[in-house]
């Protein structure tokens, strides 16, 4: 096997400032690619801690991956550091120079500083890894048949910088075998479940294919990776076992590949020409939220009437007060009402509406914290839904929006 790890560079990663999402999305990338990563660490914006990281994981894996502290700011060392330690000296890279000088002059439209200049030196010992997203590139070493590579810590131009230079590189260099999924999203069944429901056939799953459970608020994605030297086969391979596992899952798969529910949602939309609008209470428009973080949702989505208070139910979606007094907000009667004063005020075809207690307060024992009522419904039918969630105001929320769109989805 190949192995590799992660070191995340930066003093606000140590003091929790900042998250370290990069190794989280690295570390699928590699996965993925068929590269076992063997550790992440962090640590702060400090030469030797940095040195000593590098040294203790070169000595067991090929690949040292790094992100951080690649600005042009005092704090930011690795490049220095890194340069020192693979005995280069700094020269400026041309096409780097080229690049930030088209960066400030037609996109950030700000006039170059010596110090945003630096970023275009980088040590002679490495191979340049153009940043197309920003000014710091990232760089590959190699030494004692490993490979260093270093990269900016700037979330989206990392990610680019692996797909585009990084995980092409390393394919070459290590002449991986051929990697391949196959993803299915259920929702409904815990994953504890429904690993009881396909344990006969996981336990009789080929060698070269490995099953994945990937629980996410109510979701569990299942995935199957396989890996070979002759791509066709372990295409085949990994079709037959794909289409055993989808029969077993059949009641609970929302669909066969990777997507997220607000894609699948909004792919089933657009397929049928249809749109939707919604009307949330307890979600606050994190329902609409999720819709509209797809590019395209415009498409099928038009709205929502975040209806928090009692009286914009009333005011802007015509529930009747007298639902609201005797059924109360949180209410079978009141969603229903709430899916047509979508319709008639936002004008789709399909609306979706959810009200519940999300907790921690304002629960009673008719009404306990976690009860969220969904409906979904177009002008003839509105169906409904009653939840009971058991977790805090957060999770309450990711959940009850996640159920949702499955139920929009069916
Ligand atoms: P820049 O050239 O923008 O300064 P850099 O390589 O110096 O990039 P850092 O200064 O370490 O990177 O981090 C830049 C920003 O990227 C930080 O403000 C932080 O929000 C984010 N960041 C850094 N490391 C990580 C990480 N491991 N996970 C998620 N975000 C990170
Ligand atoms: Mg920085």
């Amino acid at each position: 096997s190949v192995f590799a790890s992660i070191i995340t560079i930066g003093d606000e990663l140590l003091i929790g400032q900042v998250v370290d999402t990069n190794s989280a999305w690295m570390a699928q990338e590699l996965n993925k690619a068929g590269i076992w990563l063997k550790r992440r660490v962090a640590v702060g914006d400090d030469k030797q801690e940095i040195i000593n990281a590098l040294e203790d994981q070169a000595r067991d894996t090929h690949i040292i991956l790094m992100t951080g502290g690649l600005g042009p700011t005092a704090d930011d060392i690795t490049k220095p550091v890194l340069n020192e330690y693979f005995g280069g000296k700094m020269v400026v890279d041309e096409k780097t120079l080229i690049h930030i000088q088209h960066l400030f002059a037609n996109i950030y439209r700000r006039p170059l500083t010596d110090r945003n200049l630096l970023q275009a030196e980088v040590p002679d010992v490495c191979t340049v890894l153009p940043n197309k997203r920003g000014s710091a590139p990232g760089m590959w070493f190699e030494k004692d048949g490993k490979i260093f590579i270093s990269l900016p810590g700037v979330p989206h131009e990392m990610k680019g910088i692996m797909t585009e230079e990084v995980l092409p590189r390393l394919q070459q260099h290590f002449t991986m075998p051929f990697i391949a999924h196959r993803t299915m999203l259920t929702a409904g069944i815990g994953e504890s479940y429904l690993a009881d429901i396909i344990q006969p056939w996981e336990e009789k799953l080929p060698a070269h294919l490995k099953l994945a459970y990937l629980p996410n608020y109510g979701m569990v994605r299942l995935r199957i990776t396989g890996s070979g030297a002759d791509k066709e086969q372990l295409d085949r391979d990994l079709d037959t076992e794909f289409a055993k596992v989808k029969v077993l899952a059949k009641e609970w798969m929302v669909i066969d590949e990777d997507l997220p529910l607000n894609m699948v949602v909004g792919k089933l939309l657009k397929e049928q020409g249809k749109t939707m609008s919604t009307a949330e209470s307890c979600t606050g428009g994190y329902i609409a939220h999720l819709i509209t973080s797809i590019p395209g949702s415009s498409a099928y989505y038009k709205g929502s009437v975040v209806a928090y208070a009692n009286e914009v139910k009333e005011n802007l979606l015509k529930v009747t007060p007298g639902t609201l007094a005797t059924a109360g907000a949180v209410s079978e009667e009141t969603v229903k009402q709430m899916v047509k004063g979508a319709l008639d005020a936002l004008h789709t075809d399909y609306a979706l509406a959810i009200s519940g207690i999300m907790g921690p307060d304002g629960g009673s024992p008719e009404k306990p914290v976690g009860l969220v009522w969904v409906a979904i419904g177009n002008r003839e039918k509105t169906v409904t839904h009653q939840f009971n969630f058991r977790f805090d105001r957060m999770r309450n929320i990711e959940i009850a929006a996640n159920h949702s769109l499955n139920l929009l989805r069916k």
